[in-house]
């Protein structure tokens, strides 16, 4: 048996900022073990290449410029000079034309007919005409744009992306999308530029020579042998936190989907009832050789009959690259000879009821001397900057070294 202080479940962004802060905080290497089921680490945020050039496997990902004590950490194993400063430019398909994301702030980029049909539709809009915001995210669509923007964009396209109808998916997380007021729409037609809050990613940062896999490849190499790669978990004692009848730990951090954990372990039947209502959706990422004529980094595609949801431009942001990929979640691909990489964890989704179960879980964790982080572990759609800022905070609170400073 071997013991451990700390023993972490997944190596993506989270299991190895939490490695790396539990180090800085003064825990000996040989105190932590990080297993991973893969051959490297990196998670969803791996690269390989493909036909010359990298190729994100998890989908495209981009470094959000937002937070400075994250870029701080990441810039540790990937220093600024080595990263490249895009302002983004994200393109919606409709109606024949690429306009930009989001569609609320850009009507004004389509012919004069149908920014008219748009604004009639948001005009027509629930939350126009003062009434309550509904509580299914299907509702919220058309409570927040109107009839004829759900039909022709939001929902075939959230159809596509979660493989299920968003009737079942809440609105708590609502706050991540751009919020655009009507006046603002409007105020952006006739003055024929953007208006309102811009989404994510306003600007951003792409890895000069490599794809964004590099950084967590190298962060996974700095740990030495206290990261063991091709190793699943496959069974845990609960009572004495023993993992795969090897490793015994002080304290389990998992960032592995709760689901794992229904075959390894014997969860009590609350637990198991509880994580039998997460959902995942799982994502394939195909490349296209094709280099396309747009200055698009990516572009969402809400068309039904086409089976891809969005579009990464990698020509426009990877170096040397030509052709992109497309991610299409993984029930509506059709059988390729291409290359193509399969995600079965790639988005947690966010159905009604979800953060009442997460929280009933990580509370019965805690009692286990177990803890959840990351995209998994708390079944978040949290980007990596979120991950590795989460992560550097429960470092804090692990080691009692308190709030962030
Ligand atoms: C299509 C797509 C686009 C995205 N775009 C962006 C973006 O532009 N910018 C951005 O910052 N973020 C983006 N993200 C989010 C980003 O991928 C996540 O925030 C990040 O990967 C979360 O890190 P994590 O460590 O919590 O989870 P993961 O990266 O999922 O890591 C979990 C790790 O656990 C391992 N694991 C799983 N099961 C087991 C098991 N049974 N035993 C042992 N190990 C196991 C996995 O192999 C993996 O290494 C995107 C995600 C997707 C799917």
């Amino acid at each position: 048996m071997i013991q451990k202080k700390y023993m972490i479940l997944g190596a993506g962004p989270s299991g190895l900022t939490l490695a790396h802060s539990l180090i800085e905080a003064g825990i000996a290497r040989e105190e932590i073990v990080v297993l991973e089921k893969e051959a490297i680490s990196g998670g969803l945020c791996r690269s390989e290449e493909v036909d010359g050039a990298p190729l994100d496997i998890g989908g495209g990902h981009f470094l959000d410029l937002r937070r400075k004590e994250v870029l701080d950490f990441i810039f540790r194993f990937m220093p600024r000079d080595e990263w490249a400063l895009f302002d983004r430019v994200s393109k919606i398909r409709l109606r024949g034309m690429e306009v930009d994301h989001p569609l609320e702030a850009n009507l004004w980029q389509f012919p004069v007919e149908v920014q008219a049909d748009y604004l009639e539709s948001i005009a027509q809009a629930g939350c126009v005409r003062g009434e309550p915001m509904p509580e299914s995210f299907a509702a919220w669509i058309e409570w927040k744009l109107g009839q004829r923007i759900a039909q022709e964009y939001m929902l075939p396209y959230n159809r596509k992306i979660w493989s299920m109808h968003p009737d079942a998916l809440g609105t708590y997380w609502l706050y991540k999308l751009p919020d655009v007021s009507f006046r603002e729409t409007l105020l952006s037609c006739l003055e024929g530029k953007p208006m309102g809050a811009l989404p994510a990613h306003g600007t951003f940062l792409y890895p000069k020579e490599f794809g964004y896999g590099e950084v967590w490849r190298r962060m996974g190499v700095a740990l030495g042998d206290s990261l063991v790669t091709g190793c699943a978990l496959q069974s845990v004692d609960l009572e004495n936190r023993v993992v795969n009848g090897r490793w015994k730990a002080e304290t389990i951090v998992s960032s592995v989907p709760w689901t794992c954990w229904l075959e390894a372990a014997k969860l009590p039947q609350a637990v198991v009832d509880d994580v039998r209502t997460l959902r995942n959706a799982p994502i394939d990422v195909d490349y296209v050789p094709d280099t396309l004529d747009s200055p698009s980094h990516w572009t969402y595609e809400p068309d039904e009959s086409v089976p891809y949801h969005r579009a990464l431009l990698r020509s426009n942001f990877a170096k040397n690259a030509k052709g992109y990929w497309t991610e299409t979640n993984a029930t509506r691909s059709k059988p390729t000879d291409g290359v193509r990489f399969h995600n079965e964890y790639a988005y947690p989704i966010n159905t009604l009821g979800k953060p009442e179960a997460v929280a009933r879980i990580l509370q019965w964790a805690k009692t286990c001397g177990i803890v959840g982080i990351g995209r998994w572990g708390r079944w978040e759609h949290m980007n990596s900057d979120v991950a590795v800022a989460e992560a550097l905070q429960v470092a804090r609170d692990l080691t009692g070294q308190g709030a962030r400073a």
